[in-house]
């Protein structure tokens, strides 16, 4: 298939040790073969950028939680023998955290120094306004104008499950392209669709999936790191996400960013139509444990009520109880509370508890303190309401910064 672009086409290459530079860098070179090379599909002279997912200020690549810096040497230099001007390895991290951070703990300025690459924190340049698709929830969202203005941009993230969308991979990670308030906007309007409806609008030329290291379970950050030792590539966001789900195990059917997507006639999800190139699905796939344990809520004072809650409140709410404890807070030290989540959760309005609805599916009772807003709300957010329950500083600030409305 070489020099044989087939536009809807999903490359798959399978290695040995995605830790080994120079094993990761004959990947590098199959899979672009495979769906190229550099120099068919990059413009010579031109200015590249790559988006990673770097939501992390601590070194994490190694657990699977971010895109790693053996895959970005590997991928920079794939992208240097198309001769661009320039390459430019950009990101807008999580809300609340500092990309320059991610970046210099995750070994990119080693990365930048050995390639000659640019590292951009994407917060420090413009935002512009797009539309988005009519009728929808944004009507418009505010990206990054390095992103919209590079000559080709390439989207790098790696492959995980994830408690609110079954799965981030390639759809997901155009989120770090916009704006910290556009970040909180799209978990107060309703993550999935909103940012599906992003990829109505902002198309990367090319999507490189880091998936050497990948992540089952609590993620985005709180799962289990999987060596899948496999890199993935397509133009078309929507089969790439395709395919990495038929990888991980989980059918694209239960991932609603696919299910939109095929509502609102993005990319291309019908698998009869995405041609496998490289490695078959078959030799790669490796069953991904799903973020969706049950939500055991073991502390006596605490009435957890879900109404028909959709997996990702429940989820959220676990990994937030999860974070606390893991940063030495005993949730026995909980006051008596009730926790509602979803649309037919009634709480009891009892005076001698404190409530907490949670979920924009819980709006008939935002004007309770302690609402948390979002579809589902992150769960930073949901930690934070417990903390101040619980007399303990917010961590990110007050709820105010995280209201919409
Ligand atoms: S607000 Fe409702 S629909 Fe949204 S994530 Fe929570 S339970 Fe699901």
């Amino acid at each position: 298939m070489k020099g044989d672009p087939v536009p809807t086409s999903v490359a798959i290459v399978k290695g040995r040790n995605g830790k080994d530079l120079n094993e990761v860098r004959k990947m590098m070179g199959k899979l672009f073969d495979l769906i190229g090379p550099a120099e068919k599909i990059i413009p010579r002279g031109c200015r590249v950028l790559i988006k990673p997912n770097l939501t992390a200020e601590e070194k994490l690549w190694e657990k699977g939680i971010l895109t790693g810096p053996i895959f970005m040497q590997a991928l920079v230099e794939e992208v240097q023998k198309a001769g661009p001007a320039e390459v430019i390895i950009a990101e807008a991290t999580a809300v609340g955290l500092n990309t320059k951070k991610a970046f210099a703990a995750n070994g990119y300025e080693e990365v930048a120094r050995a390639t000659g690459a640019r590292l951009l924190d994407l917060y420090d340049g413009e935002f512009e306004e797009i539309k988005t698709p009519e009728g929808g929830l944004l009507k418009s969202v505010r990206v990054s104008r390095e992103v919209l203005r590079a000559d080709f941009f390439i989207n790098a993230p790696v492959p995980k499950t994830h408690f609110a969308s079954t799965l981030t991979a390639a759809m997901k990670n155009l989120k770090g392209t916009t704006t910290y308030d556009e970040k909180k906007r799209f978990h107060y309007l309703g993550l999935n669709k909103a940012f599906t409806e992003l990829n109505a609008v902002l198309k990367p030329h090319l999507n490189v999936l880091d998936g050497l290291i990948a992540m089952e379970g609590d993620g985005p950050i709180a799962g289990t790191p999987v060596g899948l030792n496999a890199l993935m590539a397509g133009t078309d966001t929507v089969a790439v996400d395709t395919i990495a789900a038929r990888v991980m195990g989980i059918d694209p059917a239960e991932v609603l960013s696919l299910c939109l997507a095929q509502g609102m006639g993005l990319g291309v999800w019908d698998e009869k139509e995405i041609k496998v190139l490289g490695n078959p699905i078959q030799e790669v796939r490796r069953p991904f444990v799903r973020a969706c344990a049950p939500l055991e809520m073991d502390v006596e004072k605490v009435r957890f009520l879900n109404g028909q809650a959709c997996n990702a409140c429940p989820n959220g709410l676990r990994i937030a109880l999860g974070r606390l404890q893991a940063a030495g807070i005993s949730l026995e030290k909980l006051p008596k509370m009730e926790i509602s989540v979803g649309p037919e959760a009634r709480l009891s309005g009892s005076a001698d508890c404190i409530q907490i609805p949670i979920g924009n599916c819980q709006k008939q009772y935002k004007h309770l303190p302690n609402y948390v807003p979002g579809c589902p709300p992150p769960a930073f957010l949901m930690g934070d309401e417990i903390r101040e329950i619980m007399g303990i500083p917010r961590r990110f600030g007050p709820k105010k910064n995280f209201i919409m409305e």
